[in-house]
């Protein structure tokens, strides 16, 4: 395997133990030449993440008596991870990193989760930090500079041995930190994989892949092995979580596999997300707060996109409220309170009686 670029979510950068995980697979393939992290995200003892974290001492700045504590909350959940990292702690330079963001911008404040959890990795593996303020270029109005992003990404191709970059933020032309959308450590993965050229772009979570049905609802949901970009683009507009949808692009354009992996479960495939995989796999996808605009009253819809071209024809009690088909898609919608049953009654139609 030529190059891979690995991004990590909040889950697997959530504490020391996880961090080793991620250190265990950097070391098994030498392939992975950059790993891509989020902030600190939810685990068993910490209920928030980190950056919903930083967003509070954003909206504290003006209150110093109660920004000290959010601002310490913050340093404590790094001073943790350093201990269990066995590495120097970095507390003290996390908190005069969030005060002085807390002076500049939101998104500067929202960047130290991902920088500082970057650093303390660096200094775990002993392998280099490239910031992503150099490396995710922004326009002067905000958005994307994708020519610019693409040559500062290029370096990083022939660099030897594998890079730490943080997720989700980059610098506007004035050295201004601007971040990407909400989870879009995603995105910054797939520039950098794009701007690196790679061979596979692996994404890791907590989950093991893209499923059939949000598995929380349906228990019978089954995991899916391959699927093509167009259907996943599809899917994530209806409301597959798995992935930003935003993160999709780059990498299909550049022709670039997406595998989506379990860091805790490293041995298991995953889905395996390819523009050669034509194929369209039966999955259901719904937003319970989804609407159709021409459908009233709008806020009580609940739309689901299943990937066939077949109009639903199921009567009873769970009858959709409508179906649209077109485009190899079945666009069906229900009450929104219906959401779960719905959800479980659409599998059981469309998968499981398939078998
Ligand atoms: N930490 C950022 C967020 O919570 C980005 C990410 O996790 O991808 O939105």
């Amino acid at each position: 395997m030529g190059i891979i670029v690995s991004k990590f979510g909040g889950s697997s950068t959530a504490n020391a133990e996880n961090l080793k995980c991620i250190d265990r697979l950097i070391r098994a393939a030498p392939s992975r030449r950059c790993v891509v992290l989020s902030a600190p995200g939810i685990d068993a003892k910490h209920p928030e993440k980190v950056t919903a974290m930083l967003e509070r001492c954003w909206d504290l700045r003006k209150a110093p008596a109660t920004l000290d504590g959010a601002v310490s909350a913050v340093a404590e959940r790094f001073r943790d991870i350093c201990d269990g990292l066995g590495v120097p702690d970095v507390s003290q330079q996390a908190r005069r990193q969030i005060h002085d963001a807390v002076a500049i911008s939101l998104p500067h404040t929202l960047s130290r989760g991902e920088y500082l959890s970057a650093l303390v990795f660096a200094r775990y593996t002993g392998l280099p930090m490239v910031d992503a303020a150099e490396l995710i270029a922004f326009n002067a109005d905000g958005t994307l500079d994708e020519r610019r992003t693409r040559l500062n990404l290029k370096g990083l191709r022939h660099r030897e041995g594998p890079v730490i970059v943080p997720g989700f933020y980059g610098a506007g032309p004035d050295g201004v930190i601007r971040v990407l959308p909400r989870n879009g450590s995603d995105i910054t993965g797939a520039l950098v994989a794009a701007g690196m050229d790679a061979d596979l772009y692996e994404n890791w979570s907590d989950v093991p892949g893209l499923m059939t049905a949000d598995p929380a609802l349906v228990p019978n949901a089954r995991l899916i092995p391959h699927i093509g970009y167009r259907q996943m683009r599809a899917l994530s507009r209806a409301g597959a979580r798995v992935l930003h949808p935003a993160c999709l692009d780059p990498v299909a354009m550049a022709g670039i596999p997406t595998r989506l992996r379990n860091t805790m479960c490293p041995d298991s495939f995953g889905t395996l997300i390819d523009e050669r995989c034509e194929r369209t796999v039966p999955c259901i996808a719904g937003r319970p707060d989804a609407y159709l605009p021409d459908i009233r009253p709008a806020a009580l819809i609940t739309v689901f996109g299943i990937a066939c071209d077949r109009v639903l024809d199921v009567a009873g009690p769970m009858a959709p409220l409508g179906t649209i088909a077109k485009n190899e898609q079945t666009v069906v919608y229900f009450a929104q309170e219906r959401y779960a049953d719905a959800m479980k009654h659409l599998h059981r139609v469309l998968i499981e009686n398939q078998d």
